[in-house]
């Protein structure tokens, strides 16, 4: 039987499919992972970056205000090369209020610019503050190309219209497991796992 998790980080998070990735990525270490809500954070703080790592110290430093402990939060996205880097820092608000939406107006603008099948990335920031200071940063990318046509249900966002060349496939094609393997959040929070356990963490 193992001893009780002696940590806690939060994750200051409202998307769950982001909370599960990152859960999955942290599992077995000696820590409690909870999201945020515990703490009745109020309203999430508008995300003024023009980066994702500001924006990711932003939330960060927001959220651990109202948490006795490691406070962890991510900002990510799609850069589209064909797009200029759109949606990017705005993915989550991209035009369109569903995904459908959203990736009719993708592939309309790429088919107009003769982008289609252009080069693209997953960006994944992450910061985690303790006691009001950013302890931590750190950045991870996965390289594809935008797929023909959206492809695939599993995953979330955009997903499904980002064909992973190594997999032949989009990531909405593939398990959570795979995804994690390669993907900007499975590297981003990877690192932040080296970092808890580099301070003297036990890993089950
Ligand atoms: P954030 O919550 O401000 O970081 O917004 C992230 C947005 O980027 C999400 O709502 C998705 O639209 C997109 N995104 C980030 N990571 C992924 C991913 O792993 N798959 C698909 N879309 C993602």
């Amino acid at each position: 039987m193992h001893a009780q998790p002696s940590h806690t980080l939060i994750v200051a998070t409202t998307n769950r499919h982001k909370l599960v990735e990152i859960k999955r990525i942290l599992d077995r270490l000696d820590w409690t992972v909870e999201p945020v809500g515990a703490y009745s954070p109020g309203p999430a703080p508008e995300e003024t970056g023009r980066t994702f790592a500001e924006n990711a110290r932003l939330k960060a430093l927001r959220y651990g205000r109202v948490t006795p402990h490691l406070t962890v939060a991510d900002d990510s996205g799609l850069e589209i090369d064909g797009l200029d880097g759109e949606p990017g820092v705005h993915s989550a608000r991209f035009n369109g209020a569903t995904y459908a939406e959203k990736f009719d107006v993708i592939y309309a603008r790429l088919h107009e610019r003769q982008s289609l099948a252009c080069p693209a990335r997953f960006v994944c920031a992450v910061a985690a503050t303790e006691q009001g200071r950013v302890v931590f940063e750190a950045t991870g990318t996965i390289e594809g190309r935008i797929a023909e046509k959206p492809v695939g249900t599993a995953g979330f966002g955009y997903d499904p219209i980002f064909f992973y060349p190594p997999y032949g496939c989009t990531l909405a094609e593939v398990s959570p497991e795979r995804k994690s393997a390669v993907s900007h959040r499975g590297k981003a929070f990877r690192k932040l796992r080296e970092f808890i356990v580099s301070r003297g963490t036990r890993e089950r």
